[in-house]
């Protein structure tokens, strides 16, 4: 692990590529065994990473270890257990009709050296959900974290010390300008997480360079609460899924679509539950003052088109200390609803029914993850086909992210990556097929000369594949015991 200054992007790049060539050599099993050491290093570090976010990202102890050290010590259990035999070599049936004595094996190839570039919200599980993936695959990552997260970008980086050849990870600080001289560097692939904006741009620089590029961006999660919900549980659920990390989570609930005939009920219950929070025990404060002035611009435009406060407090300008806020709103017609908000807001929407709420929960630009509350789970499995997401939690919100085994993407604005579970693993390797021949024959059926016997044989082929009544099969397949013989000697 190292430091470098921007203008050193591409030795960097070059140094990771060295070392990656002979990483790559290792085999699955070696390679999992030295990043076995990792989940002990995070766990006997939970106190030193826990310090970190909270003089860094203003985060409680509690998400700190329950978000950024558990998970990630489950992370290199997963990984370094199953790569082997997820990656392993595949080989695949071929028809022995058509192509004798060949048999197909899919290897998994490591792309190379992988740019990463991540946020500063949860900004020790991000990077570490792709670069165990990542170096198990094979590859060397160089790793840019965000400038307002340098510290946990340096104490992740340093975690790898030693588990490798030198140079396997590598740590780039800088601002955004450092970000882009990565992505557009001689990378094999990114993988980003961060807003639309950034998204965007990274993804043309991947596209000029035709290089494979994970793009994981933001969200405006909706929670569907049906009458039938059962109200303490579904309130808690809310309450936690709008404010966990202040709400600046890509996950976070960010538009409650409430049944008329639950609504009075559940919004008293969320109201109290969120007064009730104390600030220095649960909830810390916003990492930026930058993000908690969005976050006081949208509310103000959300209250200016009729949204009413039913409790919270705004931050004052250049704090960074905000108290939750619910609003009712019933003009969605708004920033607040429309756009991300990164911040401590739960809106809610009293609707008339299921539909109304899947309409609304879809109308969004984004499609990360959504939820739905009721008792009736089946009923709730038919509205979660309709849901527009790359997640549906049903009695639950967001907690998935955590759970390495399973996949985590989005849609439309919230980006074209997978993170988590086997799904991930295209952005890190591409498949080669290695065919192997072991037919003797002196000359294939469809090589040169074409005769009036191959003519017939291609066309007799193509009856026994379908293309005739099952008399016209039949005869074709005698016709082709009879003449394929014959084309191999050559006629
Ligand atoms: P940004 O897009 O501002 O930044 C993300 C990273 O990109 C940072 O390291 C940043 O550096 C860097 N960067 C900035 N400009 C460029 C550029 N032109 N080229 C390359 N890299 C650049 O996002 P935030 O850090 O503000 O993170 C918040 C966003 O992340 C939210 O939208 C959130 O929803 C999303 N997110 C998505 C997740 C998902 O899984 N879908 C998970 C977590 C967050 P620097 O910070 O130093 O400027």
């Amino acid at each position: 692990m190292e430091a470098e200054a921007t203008g050193a992007v591409a030795a960097a790049i070059e140094r990771a590529r060295a070392a990656q060539r002979s990483w790559a050599e290792l085999t699955y099993r070696e390679r999992a065994d030295a990043l076995r050491p990792l989940k002990k290093r995070i766990l006997a570090r939970a106190e030193e990473i826990a310090s970190v976010l909270g003089e860094e990202a203003r985060k409680p102890y509690e998400e700190a270890l329950l978000a950024e050290v558990l998970p990630n010590a489950d992370l290199v259990h997963y990984w370094t257990n199953s790569i082997e035999e997820l990656l392993a070599t595949e080989t695949i049936e071929l028809d022995a009709l058509s192509y004798p004595g060949k048999v197909a094996r899919v290897e998994r190839v490591p792309r190379g050296v992988i740019a990463l570039i991540t946020p500063w919200n949860y900004p020790i599980a991000i990077p570490l959900r792709t670069l165990l993936p990542a170096l198990l695959s094979g590859n060397a990552v160089v790793f840019k974290p965000s400038e307002h997260a340098a510290r946990a970008g340096q104490l992740v980086a340093s975690l790898f010390d030693g588990l490798g050849p030198e140079h396997l990870v590598t740590l780039l600080q800088g601002d955004g300008a450092v970000g882009q001289e990565l992505g557009s560097g001689d990378v094999d692939a990114v993988v980003f997480t961060g807003s639309v904006a950034t998204g965007k741009k990274i993804g043309a620089l991947c596209a000029e360079r035709l290089v494979c590029c994970s793009l994981e961006l933001g969200g405006n999660d909706a929670a569907i609460v049906l009458a039938d919900a059962p109200i303490e549980r579904t309130a808690r659920g809310l309450v936690w899924g709008a404010f966990t990390n202040l709400g600046q989570n890509c996950a976070s609930i960010e538009r409650v679509y409430v049944e008329r005939g639950i609504a009075e009920a559940l919004i008293e219950r969320i109201v109290a539950l969120t007064a009730a929070l104390d600030p220095e025990r649960d909830l810390g404060q916003m990492t930026t003052a930058a993000q908690a002035a969005i976050v006081r611009r949208q509310i103000e435009g959300a209250v200016a088109s009729g949204a009413k406060i039913l409790t919270g407090e705004l931050a004052e300008d250049g704090s960074t200390r905000v108290l939750p806020i619910v609003l009712r709103v019933d003009d969605e017609d708004c920033d607040l609803m429309r756009d991300e908000t990164f911040g401590p807001v739960l809106p809610i929407v009293v609707v008339d029914d299921e539909d109304a709420a899947i309409e609304r929960a879809n109308a969004s630009t984004f499609g990360l993850t959504a939820s739905i509350w009721t008792k009736r789970v089946a009923r709730a499995q038919g509205l979660a086909r309709r849901l527009r997401a790359g997640v549906v939690t049903i009695n639950n919100h967001g907690f998935t992210a955590a759970i390495p085994s399973v996949p985590w993407s989005g849609l439309g604005h919230s980006g074209s990556g997978v993170t988590n579970g086997p799904h991930a693993l295209p952005a890190f390797v591409r498949t080669k097929l290695v065919l192997e021949d072991r037919n003797s024959a002196k000359r294939e059926l469809w090589w040169y000369p074409y005769t009036p016997v191959l003519r017939s044989v291609a066309r007799e082929m193509a009856v026994v594949r379908g293309g005739g009544g099952f008399f016209r099969r039949i005869a074709a397949f005698f016709a082709l015991l009879a003449a394929i013989p014959r084309r191999l000697m050559g006629k």
